[in-house]
């Protein structure tokens, strides 16, 4: 049951009584929840075949007989795959979230270390899309969670960075401690965000205009699944943009031994 109430005002503006109104939500709430058993169920079963795909293309590519033009078909085929791959993750993740059934590990992080780990992953990428990346890192900083989750929020938001910057741009990541908290900034001199755009930038499946009359692949997962781990880890993200000049996405959790 959805309950909403108003205060009704008389002439001269004195409350005189209040409204309320109900409105039965059991129908939504119950096909939301079909909705996110369908894609748990989706996602689980695309899982199997697409480690096939993944095993063979990877064992084809080690053949030495292979004709160049073979080989590129390979890497086109494997690339694909992987695509599929992180997508079908990411939708096993979003049904396991919005049912409220993810815990996080509580370990002592160093930052520092999953910052250089994600930054030198991704510094591939980067050279041959024409983007510097560049890293300002103290010599550690500890925070308590879970590794592989915060590893990937820092993995969406500077391959995002490195995703949505022209040839020519630059990337840089700075990580500091503020207030007795450690802040990651991943900050671009891309494409920007749109102001009207700025707001639902951490919905399930948004994707700004830019990203989308660019047709740059992406199918608007990653932040709101980074939202959710910063937040389960009692922190925050937010994002300062300028449309054309860049943008800077800031997280902010609270440091600890
Ligand atoms: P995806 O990149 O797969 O579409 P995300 O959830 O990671 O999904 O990002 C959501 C949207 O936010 C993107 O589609 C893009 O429009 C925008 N966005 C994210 N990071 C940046 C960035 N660094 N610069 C400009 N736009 C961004």
């Amino acid at each position: 049951l959805s309950v909403s109430a108003r205060a009704v005002r008389t002439e001269s503006g004195a409350v005189g009584g209040a409204a309320l109104g109900y409105t039965d939500i059991t129908d939504l709430m119950r096909a939301l929840q079909v909705k996110n058993e369908f894609i748990a169920l989706v996602s689980h079963e695309l899982r199997t075949p697409l480690t096939s795909i993944v095993g063979y293309t990877q064992l084809l590519e080690d053949d030495a007989e292979l004709s160049d033009l073979a080989r590129r078909q390979v890497a086109a085929v494997q690339r694909n795959a992987e695509r599929l791959r992180r997508l079908v993750a990411d939708l096993l993740d979003v049904a396991q979230y919005d049912a409220g059934a993810v815990g996080f590990a509580r370990d002592p992080i160093d930052l520092v270390a999953v910052v250089r780990d994600t930054v030198e992953a991704v510094e591939r990428t980067a050279e041959e899309a024409g983007v510097a990346m560049s890293a300002a890192l103290p010599e550690t900083m500890v925070v308590v969670g879970d590794g592989q989750r915060i590893a990937q929020v820092v993995d969406n938001l500077v391959s995002n960075a490195v995703k949505y910057t022209l040839s020519g741009g630059a990337v840089q990541v700075r990580l500091a401690a503020d207030d007795g908290q450690a802040v990651l900034e991943v900050a671009d001199t891309g494409l920007g965000i749109h102001p009207s755009d700025v707001a639902q930038l951490f919905n399930r499946f948004f994707r700004s205009r830019e990203a989308e009359s660019r047709a740059i692949a992406g199918a608007g997962l990653g932040l709101s699944i980074a939202k959710d781990i910063v937040e389960g880890h009692g922190g925050r993200i937010e994002v300062e943009s300028e449309l054309g000049q860049g943008s800077v996405f800031r997280v902010r959790l609270p440091a600890g031994a």
